[in-house]
This record gives structure tokens, sequence and C-alpha cells, in this order.
């Protein structure tokens, strides 16, 4: 029987020895398989010579022509000045870096062929290193037939060595099968395996460049709909394998749901009350639940993470509760205490800053079961953190969601009590495609309803230049007994800077308008010292409140109704979107100025406007997918994490539902083929090492 590509080494492929295997191998490329699914990220034209006459700027071209000089130019950097000219004009090729036998070849009469991108320099369109080759004599020389693929590529290996891999593993194609693992009545057009992969390796010599590199040719939709079923499937095995353990049935009785709800100064709304019980349902179950909860700022999601916890602790388990930034969780820590404690339950606190005999303290409540819930960071989930059972987690996730950081909850399942069950909320709405995607494997619930009440937030964007007209506006609004925020924003992470930034311009306010009171909170302040300050201006002693990013969450004072965001443009629209949702908590109309600092980029003009049209958390999402890119939006870019080879989500996004119908259909007919699709387009992701 012939092998399958998949089960051919690399080693048989010429050029590669003991040494460039292992290369390979590290670039999680084994089989002659792997090869030829490492695809080009673009390609080349080089299949046409173009006239030195009609350059054009910023396009990769081919030119010929004969060396009319060559010269070193001692100019701000020493640099090899080469003029080269064919019948339609002369152009300069220039090398900063060069050697001497390099100055030797480049002598008048020489005639080259070169590859590069014209720039505009010193002496007009210039082309900086360029590929060139010398052509002996004066007959013509081929071009090339086909377009050139460029491939991802690491150090130590060249794009010559990717072509000759790919050019073999084409030939090993034609007599050894790659196997199909879709039936074609669920793909989308006729294109087989082997032709897509055919054409984006070789592609013939009439392939549109432009069609190519912008994705949409059938043999890149054929593969990127693999692609795409190949993470969906990841992730529903992640979701199988979480499951298999089962978990405990938290169906106990309902009383203290009924004694915090009878606590709740306000009724819960149809949405809150809808996924509560959409999340009742999963928890009365010893199938773990694995859901998401989406909801707008200020859906009241919190509510809804306490209800899910009295739950489990009705049924007689722990819960955790996880927030990933210490301030977020400090936040719920109070909430749970002020609604928990009345109920004669007991909340315990774990974080990173919390060390020695306070740490110890905790964790001793946390093991001995004493702590009903755990409220913290990370830290909840170190290997010293022992529960004695738990049940619940609750994760909550910010705006940097973490597709890796659900999977390292196994560990805290036990032989006797099971998988704990996990629900994780989102501060913001998820785009679609990404919650088709990264989230493949969760059941979604949504809160789509605010509680009643609310005005919506009239959005106004500012050029710092003109920030003397919002004293006038702030000295207004507080004359009305209404007060304000100021949120100073850094790009650095940096708590300290971030403070620094925030007390200078708290004390230029506090000489701007000597009327008014004005507090000021950063991440850097003791937490006692922030509680106060927050207090006071709960309690409308404090007129403006000076802050960092850290009021975007948790803060709730429906009497502030003006928010002033500094250099919105360097936030993320989820972050800006997050922060306005502080106010537009009462009945008043409310606002948000959002300065920027001149100039403004086009992508930064068009968030800014985004966010002055939309007050719709869904919307928003959406556009900020669309502005900054997935990895961006889902936190994952450094990482790598949820990147793609072929696949582009936003691209794709018609792809995604028909992905998600073949998924369900693979797993059905034909679930032994799940595995191998897997490995073949995932086998050098750190995400899925554990399916
Ligand atoms: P988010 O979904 O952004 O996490 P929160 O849970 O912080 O929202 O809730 C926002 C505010 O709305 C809080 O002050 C909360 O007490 C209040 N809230 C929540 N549910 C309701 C409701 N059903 N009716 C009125 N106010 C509510
Ligand atoms: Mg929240």
């Amino acid at each position: 029987m012939t092998q399958a590509l998949h089960q051919l080494d690399i080693s048989l492929l010429k050029g590669v020895g003991p040494k460039m295997r292992a290369k390979l191998h590290d670039y999680g490329i084994r089989s002659i398989q792997d090869v030829l699914f490492h695809l080009p990220l673009r390609y080349q034209d080089r299949t046409r010579i173009t006239p030195i006459g009609a350059l054009q700027l910023g396009q990769d071209v081919v030119i010929e022509g004969k060396v009319v000089a060559a010269d070193i130019a001692f100019g701000r950097r020493r640099s090899l000045v080469c003029r080269l000219q064919d019948g339609t004009g002369t152009t300069t090729l220039r090398f900063f870096h060069f050697s001497a036998a390099q100055k030797q070849q480049l002598v008048a009469g020489t005639r080259l062929r070169c590859f590069g991108e014209p720039r505009r320099g010193a002496a007009g369109l210039e082309f900086y290193h360029p590929e060139y080759k010398l052509l002996a004599g004066d007959d013509p020389v081929a071009v090339e037939e086909r377009l050139t693929p460029i491939y991802p590529s690491t150090e130590g290996l060249q794009q010559t060595s990717w072509r000759k891999l790919a050019d073999q593993a084409l030939g090993y194609l034609e007599q050894h099968p790659v196997a199909e693992w879709l039936p074609p009545q669920v793909l989308p057009g006729r294109w087989t395996l082997a032709e897509a992969l055919r054409y984006l390796h070789h592609p013939p010599t009439d392939a549109s460049l432009y069609q190519l590199q912008e994705g949409q040719h059938p043999s890149q939709q054929r593969l990127a709909f693999e692609e795409l079923l190949a993470h969906n499937l990841a992730l529903q095995q992640l979701r199988n394998e979480t499951r298999r353990f089962g978990a405990p049935a938290l169906d106990g009785p309902n009383d203290l749901n009924q004694q915090f709800l009878a606590q709740l100064p306000f009724p819960l709304t149809g949405a809150q009350q809808r996924v509560s019980e959409e999340i009742a349902a999963d928890l009365a179950s010893q199938t773990p639940m694995l859901r998401l909860v989406q909801g707008d700022v200020g859906s009241g999601k919190t509510v809804v993470a306490a209800l899910a916890a009295l739950r489990g602790i009705s049924s007689g388990f722990q819960v955790a509760i996880m927030a990933p930034t210490e301030i977020l969780a400090e936040q719920h820590y109070h909430s749970f205490c002020g609604w928990l404690e009345p109920l004669g339950l007991s909340v315990a606190w774990l974080s990173g800053k919390l060390k020695g005999k306070a740490r110890n303290a905790q964790s001793e409540l946390i093991a001995s079961g004493e702590a009903h819930i755990a409220v913290g960071t990370h830290a909840l989930f170190q290997n010293d953190v022992e529960f004695a059972r738990l049940g619940l987690v609750i994760i909550d996730e910010q705006h940097r969601f973490g597709v890796h950081q659900r999977l390292s909850l196994k560990q805290k399942a036990s032989i006797e009590v099971g998988q704990p069950h996990q629900l994780i909320m989102t501060a913001t709405p998820i785009p679609r495609t990404l919650a088709m995607t990264a989230y493949a494997d969760l059941d979604t619930s949504i809160i789509d309803e605010l509680p009643p009440g609310r005005t919506p937030v009239t959005t106004v964007v500012l050029d710092n230049a003109r920030r003397d007209q919002i004293a006038e506006r702030l000295n207004a609004v507080c004359a009305k007994g209404q007060q304000a925020y100021w949120v100073c924003t850094l790009i650095e992470e940096s708590d300290k800077l971030q403070a620094q930034a925030a007390e200078a311009s708290w004390a230029q306010l506090k000489e701007t308008l000597p009327n008014l009171n004005i507090g000021l909170v950063h991440g850097r302040m003791k937490p006692k010292e922030k509680a106060e300050v927050m207090a006071a201006f709960k309690a409308a002693e404090l007129d403006l409140l000076v802050a960092t990013t850290v009021i975007e969450v948790g803060v709730d004072v429906p009497n502030a109704s003006l928010m002033i965001i500094e250099n919105a443009e360097r936030l993320g629209l989820a972050q800006l979107h997050q922060l306005r949702g502080r106010v537009g908590r009462g009945s008043q109309q409310s606002f948000c100025v959002l300065l920027y600092q001149a100039p403004l980029s086009r992508n930064g003009r068009q968030r800014l406007s985004a966010l002055r049209d939309s007050n719709d958390g869904f919307v928003i999402a959406e556009q900020d997918l669309q502005l900054r890119g997935p990895g961006e939006v889902l936190g994952t870019r450094q990482t790598g994490l949820m990147s793609f080879r072929i696949a582009d989500l936003q691209r794709d996004e018609d792809l995604l539902d028909g992905v998600k119908d073949a998924a369900e259909w693979l797993l059905k007919q034909r679930p032994e083929h799940a595995k191998p699709l897997i490995e073949r387009w995932l086998s050098d992701r750190t995400l899925y090492a554990s399916v």
C-alpha cells in the first residue's frame, strides 16, 4: 500500500540532513505533509521585467540593465551607489552594507537583474539592498514562469530552501495521497486538497496576484475552511476532555438565592433572570458547565455571578471567583463580602500581593472548607492552593480573554469531587467571529438588556488644544450638584508612571478649578487610601475624581454624569467603552469627552468616531476587531495563540457557519477524522498541547 504523505518523514527529501531535520522539527514540520501545509505568506511577481522608465513607488519589481557607474558615497552613512541603466531610464541601487568583492563585481558595463522595491531616495527612485544577480553576455535570460511564493520562515532557513522543499513535496504528492478528511458535501467549492496545495505552492502563470494577496482564491478558501475546522475541533476536544470527568450536581435548596434576591435593592432584569436560569440548569447536571456570559457594560453580570455562586454554596461546595487584575478582584471581593456576609457566608481573599502569614491564613480557610467562596487573582490557582470542595469556578475575563487560562483549571479537579463547573464572564461583548472560534468550546448566554432607567451617554471627541472649554463644562455640571471623572491614561502599563501622570493632572486641575473639591485615586495608593477617596466620591463630598484607568471597573456612582478621558486615542475601544460605562448610571443626561492629542492617526480617528457614534457594546466590539485585529482583541498577539496559517477571521467570516456545521457533522459521522485533522493544522501549537 502506498503510504500517505503524513506518514513520510521529511528526511526523505533532498537537502534534509540531521541538522536541517532538527531545525524543521523545531518549526513543527516532521512529515512531507507538514511541508505542504507550510503555506506561503505572500507571492512576488518575478515573471516579467519592468522597464526602468516605468518604475513606480512601492511595488516589487524585476529590472534589468547595465551598470553605468558604481562609487562609494560618503553621506551620513557610507554607501555603495550603483547606477543602472536600460533603454528607458536610469535608477540607483544603494547598499549600506557591502563587501569589497561586491564593489569589484559592480563595474561599469556589467549586466544585472535585480529584484526589489523602489523607494524615494536622494537621487530619485532608489533600490535599497535589492536582490541581484550578474548576467553573462548579452543573450536574454529567462524570467520566472510562476509567481514566487514567500514562506513564513525562521532564522537559518532561506526562502530558497523552503522552495526546494515544497517543490519536492509536490513531487511526492503525485505518487502519494494526501488524506482528505472531509467529504465534498461539507466543503465550500470544488477544490480537492491536492489541487489547492499544488496551486498555492506553484501558482500557475496566469494566477491573479491580487486575488492571492487578498486570500480570495478558492484554493485558499478551501484550506482556510479546513484550518478553521481544525481549530474548532481542537476546542471541542478540549471541551470533551474537560467533560470526561464529570462534575458535582449543584442542585441544593434555593433558600440562599431567595434571601439574596430579597436583600437586593432592585428586581432582576428579564435577561438576568433568563441567564441565571440557564446557568442553574447547567449547574444541576453532572456534566461540568462550560458557559460564557456576555453582556454589555453595566448589564449586571456581577449579580448573575453571585446567584451562580449561591447555587454552588447551597449545594455544599466552594466557589472560586477569579479576576485578571488585582483591582478588579478587590472590587469583586468588596461586592461579594457586602452581599454574602449578611447571609452568614465566609469570603476568602487571595492575590499575588498577599504574602506570608496573611496568605497562609487565607489558604487555610480555603483548604479547610471554612471559606464558602474565594475571590482573587491567578493566585487562586497556584499549585499550593488546595480547595476542600471546589464546585464552581467563575472567571471574569475583562477584555483580555485568556484562551489559555481556562485550560489550567483541570488540575484543580479532585477525584472525589470531580471537575468544577466553569462560568466565564466577559466585561465587554466579544465579536461574533471570535465567539465562534476562540470560544467555540463554550456555551454562551447573553445578557441583552440593561437595567431600567439608564440614559445613553452623549460622547464628544475633542482636540486636547481645546481643553479650556472643559473647565467651564465641569464648573457647570458640578454647580448642578452632579459629579465628574477625569481619567488619565498612559501607554506604559507602569503603575508608577500612571500615578505620576494622574498626580500632575490633579495638581493642574486644582489650580484651574479652585471652586471644586477634587480627589485623586490611582493604583499605587494603599487599598485603605483608595477606599477612603472612593467613599468620599460616593458620598458626593468630592465633585471631581481624577483617576487612572483603575476606575474602569466596578466603580458605581450614579450621580456622576460627566467623564473626561485624556489621550483617549491611546486606549482600545473595549477599554474606552468600559470606562465610559462609569457614567450614565443615573437618570440625568450624561456626557463623555474623549480628549485626543493631535495629530490623530486614521485608525485613531476611526476608533474615537466609533465610540462617539455608538453606545452598543456589541457594535463597538465588531469595530474594535476590524480596527485592531483578533490578536490584539484577544490579547494573544504576543503568544501566537489563535493565529492562523491561512485563515483570516475577518476575511473568512462567511465560512464560520459552514465550519460549525461541518464540525458537528464530522464529530457525529467521522469522529476518527478529528484527530488527524487537528494534527495536520495545529501540530506546532502550544494552545492545544493538552489535547
Ligand atoms: P457589569 O455587567 O458591567 O459587570 P455590574 O454587575 O457591575 O455590571 O452592574 C452594574 C450596576 O448595575 C451595579 O450598580 C449593579 O448594582 C446594578 N444593577 C445590576 N442589576 C440591576 C438591576 N436588575 N436593576 C438595577 N440595577 C442593577
Ligand atoms: Mg463587571
